[in-house]
């Protein structure tokens, strides 16, 4: 289960991926981070799930990572009373504040203030931009539409206002029982939907109280402008493409998905890029040509992780969906052409003693043959600072703290393993030797790097680089004492 790629995947789980053996294969098959999407699934079952996915982290003994997505203000239409309907262009289409189940003609919006904040002839997309609708005449619980392109029409589908900026706050009455659901549940990443400034980010990392990691994810123009500052304040990102690409014309997506990976990096904050990576393999066995091109260009890009949505959550073929993932990523990842670019697009400002040790760290590696940079962290950073150098051999991250080393499996080439409280340098160095060959990364004839700050159990001190040998006679025989 050892993973022979950099890149990491998130596997969303949903109705095709509830049981433990699904969400066992799939962690089997590369899935490195779950999301629990708090738009699906009612409490007991995003608990179920985060219960499983904990009895696998025991049984496996390898720490995996949860990610919370929260719905944030998206708007979502209520349900129909057959699941589904087909409407179709030039027809009218009645929203409105009524609970009662949706038919043919109408159905539920429970957002009171999108419809005073509407205007007639504003667009309504639904499913992502799917269906669109006119709106012809509003009042304040209603909005009276004309069918532009029709299609079917089913429960709880998102609508997206492209026209009109909707006075919404940044977490719903819904977002804070969620928050606080997965916060006491567990939970290492907390994802935001439709942050559209640094203060939105803020808030819920109050409520959050240090509890998960924050990551927001981009999906409207304004969190496009702000991002600079939104990523200042935030743990990770994700390049949420799906809504990004309904607010915004679609061919703005990829370069704005180029743009964004290469700030993350370089200031060595983790980025997933998500959505319709895989999308016809929620029907199909196979993916498309232009989709195993879409995820080869992310790993070329340097993401962080690539994510499947309905692809593992609702699809036929979950298992299938993250093998693909997998198997474009080893085949990239072994292309010269890749070792090259990501090794030219190395940036981001370095000011630290631990830049500096773990760039040393990286040059190391290159110009010997080291096979593997161990990096003691408490909090994580040093780690992410050795993922931003994005090196050539495996990155063993070595922590006695559960959650930074679950919060790290997000991080672009890091191997995760728990130790127990160290207290001398030299331990350190036997415990990352014994960790790096009980991972299969190296043989007692190989040398590896171990960074590390003294005193330990203190976070950002990383202050020690040493080249040790990996079997443990010659490491007390070397110690410089
Ligand atoms: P969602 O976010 O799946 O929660 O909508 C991802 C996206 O919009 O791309
Ligand atoms: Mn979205």
């Amino acid at each position: 289960m050892r993973r022979l790629r950099k890149i990491k995947i998130v596997a969303t789980l949903g109705p095709a991926s509830g049981d433990y053996d699904t969400i066992r294969k799939l962690f089997e098959a590369g899935a490195d981070v779950f999301r629990l999407n708090m738009s699906h699934g009612s409490h007991d079952e995003i608990g179920e799930r985060h219960r499983i996915i904990r009895q696998i982290e025991k049984d496996t003994g390898r720490p995996i990572a949860i990610l919370a997505d929260l719905q944030g203000p998206k708007l979502r239409l209520g349900v129909f009373a057959n699941g589904e309907e087909e409407i179709s262009a030039g027809q009218d289409f009645r929203l409105d504040l009524d609970e009662a189940e949706g038919d043919a003609t109408r159905v539920q919006l429970p957002h009171r203030e999108i419809f005073e904040a509407l205007e007639p002839g504003a667009s309504l997309l639904v499913n992502d931009g799917k269906i669109r609708l006119k709106v012809k005449e509003h009042g304040a619980d209603f909005a009276d539409c004309e069918v532009m392109v029709g299609g079917t029409i089913s429960n709880r589908k998102g609508v997206n206002v492209p026209d009109v900026e909707l006075p919404l706050a940044a977490l719903s009455d819904k977002d804070r029982k969620d928050l606080d659901f997965v916060c006491k549940l567990g939970v290492d990443w907390l994802a935001l939907s439709f942050v559209q400034r640094p203060r939105d980010v803020e808030e819920a990392r109050e409520l959050c109280q240090g509890r998960a990691a924050i990551l927001s994810k981009i999906e409207k123009p304004t969190a496009v402008k702000n991002f600079t500052e939104i990523m200042a304040v935030s743990d990770g990102i994700m390049v949420a493409r799906g809504d990004l690409g309904v607010e915004l014309p679609v061919q703005n997506v990829p370069p704005i998905q180029k743009r964004l990976i290469r700030q993350c990096r370089a200031s060595a904050k983790p980025v997933i890029v998500a959505t319709q990576m895989l999308e016809s393999m929620i029907e199909s066995p196979i993916p498309t040509r232009a989709e195993v091109s879409d995820v080869a260009t992310a790993i070329y890009e340097g993401a962080d992780a690539v994510m499947l949505s309905a692809e593992s959550a609702a699809g036929s073929y979950p298992v299938e969906a993250v093998s693909t993932m997998n198997n474009v990523a080893v085949e990239v990842e072994s292309d010269p052409t890749y070792i090259d670019v990501i090794g030219a697009s190395r940036g981001g400002e370095k000011e630290t003693v631990a830049d500096a040790i773990v760039s040393a760290a990286r040059e190391i590696a290159e110009t010997t043959d080291i096979r593997a940079i161990c990096c003691y962290t408490q909090s994580g950073t040093t780690a992410t600072l050795v993922a931003r150098e994005r090196p050539q051999v495996p990155i063993i991250a070595l922590t006695s703290m559960t959650g930074t080393a679950r919060r790290l499996c997000l991080s672009w080439g890091m191997h995760c393993v728990t130790t127990g409280e160290v207290g001398r340098f030299k331990e350190a160095v036997i415990n990352a030797a014994r960790a790096a060959r009980s991972e299969g990364f190296v043989t007692a004839e190989d040398q590896i790097v171990v960074t590390a700050g003294v005193p330990f159990g203190q976070a950002g001190t990383t202050n020690i680089l040493r080249v040790a040998p990996c079997e443990e006679r010659l490491i007390y025989s070397t110690d410089p004492g």
